[in-house]
């Protein structure tokens, strides 16, 4: 049986969820009329404590309905050289909304240093673009953006005028590792975006969630993006089966996560970064690097090699699994 750390969007639902899903209440959601909808809706917003939510097929097209409502044409948000919204979807920011990305570096905690925040927000100049709005990620690779850092940094965009978001696919993650709750995180953010699709172990849907008036403007976008679902209660009611049962078991995913690493330590030119959530990062010495991520596959260990070796747990990963997980890997590493 092959073990697949790819990410944590590769788990199949669970026979409960399946009967969850089978047994929703329907309606046409562009009507405002599927329960199973507005109730998830509800309960996400009230869980980050903002006044409203959109569900939403996926977290791109969320990050971009918030992108597009905070920000319009010519507009520019400010958001880390390595960050999600950045760099992983497409360019659809300045391809859909007309929007500039000023990417910043960032730090080894996937902070953007405040200097480089505050230089980066451009004087009110017909030279410039106008910036709008300041979008962090959390948890980003698999790493908790430290809750002072995102105090200060919110504050500092406040001040300057700009909007906040925050990419939060992975906020239960971070969430349940820190002990600080989903809340406290998202208080304050403009806007935030989740996904029940990753460690939440749901097929489909992400949600973003803040003020009433910022999400009706999404839910406007959210149209012209073809994002409108009709009777998406059924994918709505495996989203509220993940709110249920799904978000404390996210602790056993680090424990796996920790343990993978536990087992690499001490091989010659492996290099293991100590995992905070269920994202493990592994660098290897040049010599050992080619082709290990086919290697791997036969072995029957799925992972991905883009940047770095990157390994995932999830729902569908079981301890003994990385156990085995960890003799393969010995083995070829
Ligand atoms: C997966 C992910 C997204 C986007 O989710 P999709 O549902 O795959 O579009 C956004 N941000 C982060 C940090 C992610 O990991």
């Amino acid at each position: 049986m092959t073990i697949d750390l790819r990410s944590d969007t590769v788990t199949k639902p669970t026979a409960a969820m399946r009967a969850a899903m089978a047994a929703a209440e329907v309606g046409d959601d562009v009507f405002g009329d599927d329960p199973t909808v507005n109730a998830l809706q509800s309960r996400i917003a009230t869980m980050l404590g903002k006044e409203a939510a959109l569900f939403v097929p996926t977290g791109t097209q969320s990050n971009l309905c918030a992108l597009m409502a905070h920000c319009g044409r010519g507009d520019e948000y400010l958001v880390g050289q390595m960050a999600h919204t950045y760099r992983w979807e497409g360019g659809g920011a300045a391809v859909l909304g007309s929007i500039q990305p000023q990417p910043l570096p960032q730090q080894a905690d996937g902070s953007i240093a405040l200097a480089e925040i505050e230089a980066a927000i451009k004087p009110d100049d017909a030279h410039f673009a106008r910036t709008r709005l300041l979008a962090l990620e959390n948890t980003w690779g698999g790493q908790i953006l430290p809750q002072p850092y995102i105090e200060a940094a919110t504050a500092l965009a406040r001040r300057k005028g700009l909007a906040t978001h925050l990419d939060g696919a992975r906020l239960f993650n971070a969430a349940v590792a820190s002990g600080v709750p989903v809340a406290e995180i998202a208080r304050p953010f403009d806007s935030v975006s989740v996904c029940f699709s990753k460690g939440l172990g749901a097929p489909v849907g992400s949600a973003l969630v803040g003020s009433k008036e910022v999400i009706a403007r999404a839910h406007r976008i959210r149209k012209m993006l073809g994002g409108g679902l009709r009777q998406a209660g059924v994918l709505a009611a495996a989203a509220l089966h993940a709110l249920d049962h799904h978000v404390d078991r996210l602790a056993e995913d680090h424990a796996n996560a920790r343990a993978l690493a536990e087992g690499l330590a001490g091989l010659p030119g492996v290099t293991v970064a100590p995992p905070q959530t269920n994202i493990l990062f592994v660098d290897l010495a040049p010599a050992k690097a080619a082709g290990v991520v086919d290697r791997l596959r036969e072995a029957g260990v799925l992972c991905t090699g883009l940047y770095r070796l990157r390994f995932v747990t999830h729902l569908d990963v079981s301890a003994a699994d990385i156990r085995r997980a960890i003799t393969v890997l010995r083995e070829h590493l």
